[in-house]
C-alpha cells in the first residue's frame, strides 16, 4: 500500500485531544501513513515559531497537499486575526464543504437530515478590512468578488452533479445587501443556466431560509452561501443532527485540502479528555476518500457506526460518558 504523507496540525484546545484520538484509529485502520505534525496558532508561538501561521506550516501543506487539522483559537475582539481564515486565504482553499448528516443512533427532532453546506472560504466579511473612520465609529467592509462568486457556484453545481445531489439553494440577503450578496445570486444563476441547467436551483433570503431549516431541514438538499452566513448556518445545521460533535468538514482549494471539523477549539471542555472525536475522525474519513483510500475509510465508517450502536461507549454530548480516549479505544476495537 502507497504511504501517505499528510500533514498534521493538531490546533490547540480540545484539539491535540480529537486529533490524537483519530490518529491512533486511521493507524489502527491499517492507514500507512507519515505525519507531518506543525502548529498553528499560539501552540506556534509556544513552539518557538515567530508567527501564529508559519511559513514551514503553510510550506508543508503546498508540498503535501492534504493536511488534517484540529481547530485553532482566534481571540476575541483583539489580538492577531484568525489562523483559519488567514489559511484559507493564503492557500486559496476557497470551498468549505459540510456534510450534515442525521445518524440513526442520535436522535434528534428530525430524521434524515441530509445537507451539505457549501461555504464560500475567501472573501465577506471575513476579508479582515476593518477601520474606525471617526472615534465611536467603526466599519467592517463585506467584499464579494465576481472571481470568487464564480469559482464557489461552479463548485457548488460540480460538487451536486458528482454526488447525485438534486437541489441548491442559495442562501442571500440580496434584499438588502444589493450589491455584495447580488454578486453571488447573479454568479450562481450564470452557472447554472449556462452549465448546469439538470440541478434544481432556488433562492432564499435567509431570515426565511433559516425558519424553513427548523421546520423542516429535510426540504434542503445542497445549500450554497458566502462565507458568514455560512459560518454561522454550519452550527445551525450542526444542532439539527446531534451538535458539532458529529459534523465534519473539509476546505479545498485547487492545488490543496485541509479536513477538519466544523467545531471550535471549545475552551469550557478542553483539557478534560471528554471532547468528542468523532467530528474530526468523520472529517478524516473524508480525507480518505480524498486520497482514494476508500477500504479503509468504509472500515472505519463501520466501526464507528459500531460504536454508536451499541452505545456504551458515547461521549457526554451525544449522552454517554466516556472520554475522549475511550470512544477512540471502543472504535479500534470494533476495527476487528
Ligand atoms: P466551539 O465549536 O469551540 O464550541 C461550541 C460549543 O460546542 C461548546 O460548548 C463546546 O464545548 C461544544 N463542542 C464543540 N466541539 C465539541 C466536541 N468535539 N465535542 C463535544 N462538545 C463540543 O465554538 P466557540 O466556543 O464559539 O469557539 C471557541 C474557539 O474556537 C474560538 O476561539 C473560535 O474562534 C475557535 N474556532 C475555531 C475553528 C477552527 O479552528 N476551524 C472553528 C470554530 C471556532
Amino acid at each position: 500500500m502507497a504511504k501517505h504523507t499528510i500533514v498534521l496540525i493538531p490546533g490547540d484546545g480540545i484539539g491535540p485531544e480529537v486529533s490524537t484520538a483519530t490518529k491512533r484509529i486511521l493507524e489502527a485502520a491499517g492507514l500507512s501513513v507519515e505525519w507531518v505534525e506543525l502548529p498553528a496558532g499560539i501552540t506556534a508561538i509556544e513552539q518557538g515559531f515567530d508567527n501564529v501561521l508559519p511559513q514551514r506550516t503553510l510550506a508543508a501543506i503546498q508540498a503535501h497537499k492534504v493536511a488534517l487539522k484540529g481547530p485553532v483559537t482566534t481571540p476575541i475582539g483583539k489580538g492577531f486575526t484568525s489562523v483559519n481564515v488567514q489559511l484559507r486565504k493564503k492557500l486559496t482553499l476557497y470551498a468549505a464543504v459540510r456534510p450534515t448528516k442525521s445518524l440513526p443512533q442520535i436522535k434528534t427532532r428530525f430524521e434524515n437530515v441530509d445537507i451539505v453546506i457549501v461555504r464560500e472560504n475567501t472573501e465577506g466579511l471575513y476579508s479582515g478590512l476593518e477601520q474606525e473612520v471617526v472615534p465611536g465609529v467603526v466599519t467592517s467592509l463585506k467584499v464579494a468578488t465576481e472571481l470568487a462568486c464564480t469559482r464557489i457556484s461552479r463548485f457548488a453545481f460540480r460538487y451536486a452533479t458528482r454526488n447525485h445531489r438534486k437541489k441548491i439553494t442559495v442562501f442571500h440577503k440580496a434584499n438588502i445587501m444589493k450589491m455584495s450578496d447580488g454578486m453571488l445570486l447573479n454568479c450562481a444563476r450564470k452557472i447554472h443556466e449556462d452549465e448546469y441547467p439538470n440541478i434544481d436551483y432556488e433562492e432564499m433570503i435567509i431570515d426565511a431560509g433559516c425558519m424553513r431549516l427548523v421546520q423542516d431541514p429535510t426540504r434542503f438538499d445542497v445549500l450554497l452561501t458566502e462565507n458568514f452566513y455560512g459560518d454561522v448556518v454550519s452550527d445551525l445545521c450542526a444542532g439539527l443532527v446531534g451538535g458539532l460533535g458529529v459534523v465534519p468538514g473539509c476546505n479545498f482549494g485547487e492545488d490543496a485540502a485541509v479536513f477538519e471539523a466544523v467545531h471550535g477549539s471549545a475552551p469550557d471542555i478542553a483539557g478534560k479528555n471528554i471532547a468528542n472525536p468523532l467530528a474530526l475522525l468523520m472529517s478524516a474519513n473524508l480525507m480518505l476518500s480524498y486520497i482514494h483510500e476508500d477500504v479503509i475509510a468504509r472500515k472505519v465508517e463501520a466501526a464507528y457506526r459500531k460504536v454508536l450502536d451499541e452505545g456504551k461507549s458515547l461521549t457526554r454530548d451525544l449522552g454517554g460518558a466516556a472520554g475522549t480516549s475511550e470512544f477512540a479505544d471502543a472504535v479500534i476495537a470494533a476495527l476487528g
